[in-house]
């Protein structure tokens, strides 16, 4: 089973493209669960069809401990196992022990034993591990291949430089490798060059390049993946095409971050200018 954990600024896209690229690989034939590792508890959204999913940190508090595998976890577009930690209330306790609550309640129950037969687990990780609790999915094991989304805009690649420091510091002890960064498109002026000299930098790939295209929110406001919504649009061969790159990828690294004066230089190099 792949551990792969989906990294990246909030908003960038990691829930849209994480979903999009487990249907596709749901489409290939591949048995996937998907972890959402974010209080909002969207990540599976347009898995199930809507937000029926109670989370898992929820079911703990109103039901105790004694609760079956069924309650906290929901099949969705093409057999796809479907989980969300949820969050603790506004204000009180660490959104990222939650995550390790949850993860931990899904082992007990046997969701990762090997009569399940998956081939993948999908990490839908909140932010940009700048919160210790948020990096717990690495730092214990939990996942061991990360991908980063990332985009064009500064912040968006200040944090994938972040989110690799954090990678750095847990990969010395354990399996955790960086997989590639998947650019999810703001149409920011050569936004592929800029991209592409980032994950040199970085000693990674560019596994893939999506396009910004408003097929994603037509299939959203339908609750669906684009793969789901229309099978034939340009759009969805994009996600099959990162999913098997994914599914083939052998590139796994430590990467090396960048220091700020680094990042600065190559933005003045290669993006936004004429
Ligand atoms: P995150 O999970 O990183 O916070 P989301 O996946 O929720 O971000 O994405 C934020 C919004 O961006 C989504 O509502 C979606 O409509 C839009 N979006 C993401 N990727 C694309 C894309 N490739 N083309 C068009 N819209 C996109
Ligand atoms: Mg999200």
């Amino acid at each position: 089973m792949r551990k792969v954990a989906i990294y990246g600024k909030g908003g960038i896209g990691k829930s849209t493209t994480t979903q999009n690229t487990v249907a596709a690989l749901a489409e290939m034939g591949k048995k996937v669960m998907v972890v959402g590792c974010d209080p909002k508890a969207d990540s599976t959204r347009l898995l199930l069809g809507g937000l029926a999913q109670k989370t898992v940190l929820d079911t703990l508090r109103e039901e105790g401990e004694e609760v079956e595998l069924d309650l906290i976890r929901r099949t969705g577009y093409g057999g796809t196992l479907c989980t969300e930690s949820g969050g603790p209330e506004p204000g009180v306790g660490c959104a990222g022990r939650g995550i390790i609550t949850s993860i931990n309640m899904l082992e007990q129950l046997g969701a990762y034993d090997a009569d399940q037969n998956l081939d993948y687990v999908f990490y839908d990780v909140l932010g940009d591990v700048v919160c210790g609790g948020f990096a717990m999915p690495i730092r214990d094991g939990k996942a061991e291949e990360i991908y980063i989304v990332v985009s064009g805009e500064m912040m968006a690649m200040y944090a994938a430089n972040n989110i690799c420091k954090g990678i750095v510091k847990f990969a010395e002890a354990g399996k955790v490798r960086l997989g590639g960064l998947i650019c999810n498109s703001r149409k920011v002026d050569r936004e592929l060059d800029l991209i592409q000299a980032l994950a040199d930098k970085l000693g990674t790939q560019l596994i893939h390049f999506v396009p910004r295209d408003n097929d994603v929110q037509r299939a959203e406001i339908n609750r669906k993946t684009v793969i789901d919504w229309n099978p034939a649009c340009p759009q969805a061969d994009e996600y099959r095409k990162l999913s098997k790159a994914i599914d083939g990828n052998t590139n796994f690294v430590i990467p090396k971050p960048l220091k700020i004066e680094e990042l600065e230089a190559l933005l003045l190099e290669h993006g936004l200018l004429n």
